[in-house]
């Protein structure tokens, strides 16, 4: 059977989150609060968001010189030639933003179609969420109605994620492979979820 993977951003392709990382490098006092809500579903991401950006204190070039410490995913590379060799499409949906997800493929050499936040820079930041799902009301970039938009009919749908917003398609795919926080949600809503650590594990655990 033919298999498309949806592949999450922060935290399951790079090492560290980047949204995180961005918080504590040019976040004032607040922001732990506004997160708390958003980690809770209590606050939209484009709400979450923007009010954490009224906290921030730092310019484009400051987010350039932050994304160029983030380091991304050992295993990655290998993951994205297996599924060239079998011919798997790979989609990375992303509740972050789209300028740091472009800015590190490109980075690393990676062409990968993604869906994200929109961040915008106009004398602070701020964001756009393209992809609301106004039935899902949460997410900026709902994943699951990505994945039911992107997903070949009669294919296998495996998601790869570790956090808040991978928890809306993980009941809506045939497969999951999780770490952090989606694979405490999984074992608690009794989705069936695959532990892994890295791509290396996705890959040994696909063969
Ligand atoms: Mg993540
Ligand atoms: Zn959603």
């Amino acid at each position: 059977m033919k298999k498309v993977f949806f592949v999450d951003f922060d935290g399951t392709i790079t090492q560290t989150d980047t949204c995180q990382a961005m918080v504590e490098a040019f976040a004032g006092d607040g922001w732990q609060q506004i997160n708390e809500l958003w980690e809770q579903r209590k606050i939209s991401t484009e709400e979450c968001a923007n009010r954490t950006f009224q906290l921030f204190r730092a310019t484009l070039d400051d987010l350039r010189k932050l994304l160029n410490t983030i380091k991304i995913d050992e295993g990655f590379e290998a993951f994205i030639d297996f599924c060239r060799q079998e011919g798997y499409p790979v989609y990375i949906l992303s509740d972050g933003y789209d300028f740091c997800i472009e800015y590190i493929l490109k980075k690393y050499g990676f062409e990968i179609p993604y869906y994200a936040n929109h961040l915008v820079y106009e004398e602070g930041f701020r964001i756009s969420c393209t992809y609301y799902n106004r039935e899902c009301g949460l997410c900026g970039t709902c994943k699951r109605s990505l994945l039911e938009r992107l997903a070949e009919p009669g294919s296998q749908v495996i998601y790869v994620g570790d956090g808040t917003s991978d928890t809306c398609p993980a009941a809506h795919s045939n497969l999951v492979f999780a770490k952090g926080r989606l694979l405490e949600y999984c074992r608690a809503e009794g989705i069936s979820a695959v532990p892994v650590t890295s791509f290396t594990d996705v890959l040994e655990k696909l063969s």
